[in-house]
Parts: structure tokens; C-alpha cells; sequence
């Protein structure tokens, strides 16, 4: 996993990448590292390589994550993929089935092939359930 380089340019602690604790096991969500304090706080996708600061309260980060790699901010983890594709004979469009909402789906065409369509289709109708997150420090019983 690609750990962010210190900003040796910005001699602010604050500047320097700090690390955060997952909110439950297999989050894949939460960013690892963070960096800067308030509203420019930053996280650290480690899906990119190598690795790639994104602003988290203009929702940068959010949208990366969801719609770039396809990791649901609400389950942390991957959307789950069609249960079938199919593509159509003139070859400029595949679509895929859906589990949640049974319909097809348009999810590559000639010009977009990357996933994006189909995470935005499964942001929006998919429904998941937050994981329980790990309790506070100190309170563990
Ligand atoms: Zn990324
Ligand atoms: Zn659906």
C-alpha cells in the first residue's frame, strides 16, 4: 500500500500527512492519511498509484472514490458489479443488469468505457448498510 511522501515544501505540522484509523473492518472508504486541518483537510486515495491527495469537505474525495474506483462511502466497500452484461450488436453500448432495481442499465458506450456509469446508477439506487463502526478510543469494553 503506498504510503503518502511528507511535503517537505510546507514545513507546517499540519501539513504533514497523519494517519487516521479505519471505521470498521474492511473499510475500504476512509482514508488511511490525512493531511491539513478544517475545511482543507485532505485524504489520501492509496487505489491511485501512487497515491493521490483529494480535498475531503468539497467532496473531491467523495466523488473519487465513489465514481473512480467504485468503493460506496456508505458500505466502504466495492458497488456490487451487474449480475449480467450484454451488448448490443451494433457493439456501441453495454448494459448490465442491476440486482437492486432489476432493469438494464447502460454502463459502457463507445466513447465512455470506464465503469462510471454504473457506479453513478448504483450511488444512486443501491441500497447499503453502513457497517458498524469500531467504538471510540477508551471506550472499548
Ligand atoms: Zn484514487
Ligand atoms: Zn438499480
Amino acid at each position: 500500500m503506498p504510503e503518502p511522501p511528507a511535503d517537505l515544501n510546507d514545513p507546517k505540522p499540519d501539513a504533514q500527512p497523519r494517519r487516521q484509523k479505519l471505521k470498521y473492518p474492511g473499510d475500504m472508504y476512509t482514508p488511511q492519511w490525512v493531511r491539513y486541518p478544517g475545511h482543507s483537510k485532505e485524504g489520501f486515495c492509496n487505489d491511485c498509484k501512487p497515491g493521490k491527495w483529494l480535498q475531503l469537505k468539497n467532496s473531491a474525495y467523495w466523488y473519487h472514490k465513489q465514481f473512480f474506483h467504485g468503493i460506496s462511502s456508505v458500505s466502504g466497500k466495492m458497488f456490487v458489479p451487474p449480475v449480467e452484461t450484454r451488448k448490443f450488436e451494433s457493439g456501441d453500448c453495454t448494459e448490465g443488469l442491476c440486482h437492486q432495481c432489476g432493469q438494464w442499465v447502460p454502463i459502457a458506450t463507445s466513447k465512455k468505457k470506464n465503469s462510471m456509469l454504473w457506479f453513478r446508477h448504483a450511488h444512486k439506487c443501491h441500497v447499503y448498510i453502513k457497517p458498524k463502526s469500531y467504538p471510540p478510543d477508551g471506550k472499548r469494553r
